[in-house]
């Protein structure tokens, strides 16, 4: 175990690993990249591995140290990150006990009303910072999003960069590292972290039990996490279906019913959501086209697909549905659709997601990609309709 079992930051894992086997720890390292990506969750891996009282980077996972890592309670690892000002020491001690899940916090007050203020960083930082570690050899100190520390934060901070205590190292976090003052980012070596595949996102959230996502709910959070899957983890499973709910809408018709309901439900999509939301539905919607799609393909090989019990196959079970909660819908989709009707949508949404990558504009790429939806699903429906009246 140990800072090798992080998922899909090979970079920045092995660069901290040869400085600790070469001896040449830096004093304070900076940890940039999207928000979500594992930051925090690498930072508190690389404590937990250099207090393991096994020699190496490794971390044994059962030696009192480890434990105390795994409870956020070792004394020499302090983590501190972004807080409402108007919060109470009492409130602020039970955050940090239940806001980190798998390493990923999932509190998102971080962004507008929290700072870290100089006196946090006065108490937490620079005073423990002089001092001997409790148990030894290390200090580690995490400044989560230091973005946020306040001016005078920062040049509180910049002291102890500059004359960094023995056995202290410093790691700050953060997605907006031209927010930090230059004189900080000076005093740290930097470590860029990227965005995970797919599968990577899946695994780690599959990987912590307590995160509480089933297999197929992974699958489709790794989907909308656009490769950082803290995003998945602060939206929870409660988010994730929610946002299911709002792409079965769509797809399901019930909110394309005529003219005006389509350009309404295109602008709401346009204007109320970024562009990474933006993404995150289009991939959802993909994954709702390839749900009915293996339905279809099912029922196709299982001899005629208009027959009432279906062609499921006995041997090869059931195709994984993600939009298990909708089946009826996607039933009556895979029903009314071919194949053909179908790889013309997934094509028609790979285009508006890759559309919308390059900054087209979005009210164009959703208005023409829920027409094409719409004219697919009145076309497929008027044919039924034409094979229901010959009969
Ligand atoms: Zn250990």
């Amino acid at each position: 175990m140990g800072l090798e079992r992080i998922k899909g930051q090979d970079s920045a894992v092995s660069l901290l690993t040869s400085a600790y086997a070469s001896g040449r720890l830096s004093h304070a390292y900076l940890f940039h990249g999207p928000d979500g990506v594992g930051k925090e969750a690498v930072a508190l891996e690389f404590a937990r591995a250099l207090h393991c009282e096994t020699d190496g980077l490794e971390s044994c996972g059962s030696c009192s140290a480890c434990r105390m890592a795994d409870g956020l309670s070792h004394p020499d690892t302090h983590l501190i990150f972004p807080v409402p000002t108007t919060i109470k020491p009492a409130e602020l001690a039970e955050l940090k006990a239940s806001g980190l899940k798998a390493g990923f916090r999932d509190q998102d007050f971080g962004r507008k009303t929290a700072v870290i203020s100089v006196d946090t960083v006065l108490s937490e930082v620079v005073v423990k910072a002089n001092k001997r570690p409790y148990i030894g050899p290390w200090k580690v100190f995490i400044i989560a999003d230091a973005d946020r520390m306040t001016t005078e934060a920062a040049n509180t901070l910049l002291k102890t960069l500059e004359e960094p205590p023995e056995q202290t190292v410093i790691v700050l976090t953060t997605s907006r590292p031209t927010a930090l003052p230059a004189t900080v980012i000076s005093r740290c070596q930097r470590v860029a972290f990227g965005r995970l595949s797919r599968k990577d996102v899946e695994a780690v959230l599959l990987a912590d039990p307590r995160l509480g996502f089933e297999p197929k709910e992974a699958k489709a959070a790794a989907a909308m996490a656009q490769g950082c899957p803290g995003v998945a983890v602060r939206s929870g499973r409660a988010g994730l279906a929610g946002e299911l709910r709002s792409v079965a809408l769509i797809m399901g018709g019930s909110r394309l019913t005529n003219a005006s309901s389509l350009l309404d439900e295109a602008n709401r999509l346009a204007y109320r959501l970024g562009r990474d939301e933006q993404q995150k539905f289009l991939n959802l919607m993909l994954l709702w086209l390839r749900d009915v799609l293996q339905l279809s393909q099912l029922r196709g090989s299982g001899g005629s697909s208009a027959g009432t019990g279906g062609g499921n196959a006995s041997g090869t079970g059931e195709p994984e549905i993600l939009y298990a909660g909708h089946r009826a819908e996607i039933e009556r989709m895979a029903d009314s659709m071919n194949v053909d009707d179908l790889e013309q949508l997934i094509h028609k949404v790979d285009d508006a997601r890759r559309a919308i990558e390059r900054y087209s504009n979005p009210s164009i790429v959703f208005t023409s990609v829920l027409l094409d939806l719409a004219v697919v699903r009145k076309r497929a429906s008027t044919r039924r309709g034409a094979a229901h009246g010959v009969r």
